[in-house]
């Protein structure tokens, strides 16, 4: 595994870059405008050729971009769904336009209804981006919940049911949070636990889908449905787990990026990559 982070990109979004760089990162994440706001952004040719062109000379491995927090796919309300489509576009669009790798999204909830409900209408919008962004090599990455409120993709098997009723487009993966995992009451403690997610991994979605690890500590502990990150160590997943999941072959050559609120509460720092680094063996 590499590391990364989710680093802030104002001011010009190369600033994202040289945000990685300054504290060690491999890996970079970053939100495509405000997180909060529908507005989909469209990046200057200008901004966009130098974001390239930083990155081309840079350790820089691995370049995601994550969707905005208002999204949900699988929502009865059309007004809200139709802008929830359009902003997946519009971060596929920014993300090809930056030579990203991937963009990553929280699927949402299917509020009461039902996940079969919820899967109908996620697999269409899942189908409507990726025609889209047709050609485009940037992957769809789905993200695991920590399974409060009718959220869709708790575990691998519901992860793997949207991907196949999407058309199973090898555009289509998987990013697994690992504090989300933890929350949703997978033990990522032990080697039996860990062992336990491989197979579930395979068994629901396949050996290939899985693209990124975001590496989140917990504030919450196992099987509470809640997610708070914490700092690398400091919270309920603590040390061992991440010293099993950073040697963990089937992780070899993924991206793992931090999330974490940082020492300083200012976002992933070089402290917690430090952290990581120093439990690899
Ligand atoms: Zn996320
Ligand atoms: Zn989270």
């Amino acid at each position: 595994m590499y590391f990364g982070a989710h680093v802030r990109s104002g001011g010009g979004v190369w600033h994202a870059i040289e945000n990685g760089l300054e504290i060690g990162a491999e890996a970079i994440q970053f939100f495509a405008g405000s997180p909060r706001t529908w507005k989909p952004m469209r990046y200057k040719e200008q901004d966009a050729e130098q974001f390239r062109a930083l990155r081309a000379d840079s350790p820089i491995r691995f370049v995601v971009i994550h969707t905005i927090y208002l999204i949900n796919l699988a929502t009865e309300n059309e007004d809200f769904y139709e802008k929830s489509v359009t902003a997946l576009c519009g971060a596929l669009r920014a993300a090809d336009q930056l030579g990203a790798d991937a963009i990553v999204t929280h699927i949402g909830s299917h509020q009461g209804a039902g996940f079969a409900a919820g899967l109908e209408r996620v697999q269409l919008a899942l189908r409507r981006a990726l025609a889209d962004s047709e050609g485009s090599p940037v992957k769809l990455l789905l993200e695991n919940t920590a399974g409060a409120g009718g959220t869709m993709g708790v575990d691998f098997l519901e992860l793997g049911q949207i991907i196949d009723a999407a058309g199973g487009d090898p555009r289509l993966g998987i990013c697994v949070d690992t504090a989300h995992i933890y929350e949703s009451g997978a033990d990522l403690r032990t080697r039996e636990g860990i062992d336990q997610v491989l197979r579930e991994l395979d068994d629901g979605c396949g050996p290939d889908r899985l693209a990124m690890l975001h590496l989140n500590d917990s504030k919450t502990p196992l099987g509470s449905n809640r997610d708070r990150h914490e700092n690398i160590g400091d919270g309920d997943l603590g040390e061992a787990a991440f010293r099993l999941l950073v040697n963990e072959p089937a992780f070899r050559d993924l991206p793992g990026i931090l999330e974490v609120p940082g020492l300083d509460g200012k976002g992933p720092d070089k402290e917690n990559l430090d952290r990581l680094r120093a439990l690899v063996d």
